[in-house]
């Protein structure tokens, strides 16, 4: 075991944070405010080529592994940024994850060169109003015309689809009741974002504002048959494929999270001076804060046995998805704790806690619910009947 992170990595994390220093409160409070997108860090970050770190070099990336992605969004999150800033670039990291893995050499030349150098934005497509967290019972549609595919239905949370050129789409090409097994029928596009045939309807949110997360109408959306992914009725089974790094991917913008809020805490409690002293020197202020970066670093750990599971080829299911619900657990018990020690302050928005208090409750709910996770650790791990 050897926990040490190479000089490659050190690096990646120095210069994320160089970036990041760049874009300061003030910054993310104005994105944040206005529902603005934050053009300048995303060209900055894909300018220093962390935008396809995940993308093979063959391609325009960077080749390297999931671990290094995970530094870069930890780095992201635990700045000002928080989500605001690490969202945008995750979903270039997961959303082309099925398409390198399962996309045809035609495919990968023709779209990944512009993913991995942020020209091409990219939003991922699966959950819908009826559906929720059953995937299987998606009815978005896509009925083969020739060498074309004609959609119809209906998405929702769709993040960033206000500023993607392309959707990762789930779709269903076999209906339900007439699969043999539910998960089987779906296909997986690689949409182009037509806006003539797909009404954008933002949703108004609580917090991670820089980034738009929407309804989508879809309608009649031509698709050619080169944008399917891999083989018609297997999309849902490729798409599992990215879903083990998505988690670890949130779970480090979590833990990132956490990081920060404690790191504004700290400062905050050696500065403040109540009753004569510092706050911090008050054990009641303290323990919270001790307890909370315990449960972060254990979080952190988990991550990255996950990541080295997903890097050696091996099973990740159980330690991404822990990985997940530990770290949204950690990073919003953290974040919450500072905000504690802020006293009213931490309510002001000058202070910048209230927005990552904000940020910080969603990993708990996306990409899955924690409930849903710790149902995968009670049947999948546990070995436990099978509640639905
Ligand atoms: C800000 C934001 C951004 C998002 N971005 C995207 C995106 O880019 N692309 C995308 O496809 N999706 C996106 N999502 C959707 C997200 O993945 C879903 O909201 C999430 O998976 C939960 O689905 P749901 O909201 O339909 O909840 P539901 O499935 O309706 O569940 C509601 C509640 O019931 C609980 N529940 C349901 N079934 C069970 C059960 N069997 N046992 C125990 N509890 C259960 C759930 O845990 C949850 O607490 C986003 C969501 C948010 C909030």
């Amino acid at each position: 075991m050897n926990f040490e992170l190479t000089p490659e990595q050190e690096m990646l994390k120095k210069i994320t944070r160089d970036i990041c220093k760049s874009f300061d409160d003030e910054y993310w409070r104005n994105i944040e405010k206005e529902h603005t997108f934050p053009t300048e860090f995303w060209n900055q970050c894909a300018e220093a080529g962390l935008i396809g770190v995940l993308i093979s070099e063959e391609y325009g990336g960077a080749g390297l592994n999931i671990t290094d992605a995970v530094i870069i969004l930890m780095e992201i999150a635990k700045s000002a940024a928080g989500m605001d800033g690490a969202s945008t670039i995750h979903l270039s990291m997961f959303g082309a994850n099925p398409l390198f893995y399962h996309g045809n050499k035609e495919q990968l030349q023709k779209y990944l060169p512009d993913v991995a150098s942020g020209k091409m934005h990219v939003c991922f497509g699966v959950t819908e109003p009826n559906a929720g967290t059953d995937t299987s019972r998606i009815t978005t549609f896509a009925k083969k015309q020739g060498d074309k595919y004609i959609i119809n239905g209906h998405k929702v949370f769709i993040t960033k689809a206000q500023h993607s050129d392309r959707i990762l789409l789930l779709t269903r090409t076999t209906p339900y009741d007439e699969v043999e097994k539910k998960t089987d029928g779906m296909s997986l596009f690689f949409a182009p974002l037509d806006r003539s045939a797909i009404t954008i309807k933002e949703i108004e949110k609580m917090g991670r504002n820089g980034i738009d997360t929407n309804e989508l109408f879809i309608e009649n959306l031509v698709v050619d048959e080169f944008d399917l992914i891999g083989e018609e009725g297997k999309g849902f089974y490729y798409l599992l494929d990215g879903l083990n790094p998505e988690r670890m991917l949130i779970a480090a913008e979590a833990v990132g999270m956490g990081y920060g809020g404690i790191e504004r805490a700290v400062k905050y409690a050696n500065e403040r001076i109540v009753f004569n002293r510092p706050i911090g020197q008050n054990q009641g202020v303290q323990f919270p804060l001790a307890d909370a970066y315990s449960h972060l670093r254990a979080a952190e750990l988990l991550i990255y046995q996950a990541c080295w599971l997903y890097e050696n080829g091996k099973p990740c299911g159980a330690e991404a998805n822990m990985a997940k619900l530990r770290a949204s657990e950690a990073g919003f018990e953290a974040v919450d704790a500072a905000f504690q020690v802020f006293g009213g302050y931490g309510y002001a928005k000058e202070y910048n806690i209230e927005r990552m208090f904000r940020m910080a409750r969603l990993p708990r709910l996306a990409p899955i619910t924690n409930e849903l996770v710790k149902s995968f650790v009670a049947v999948k791990v546990l070995g436990l009947p099978k509640s639905f």
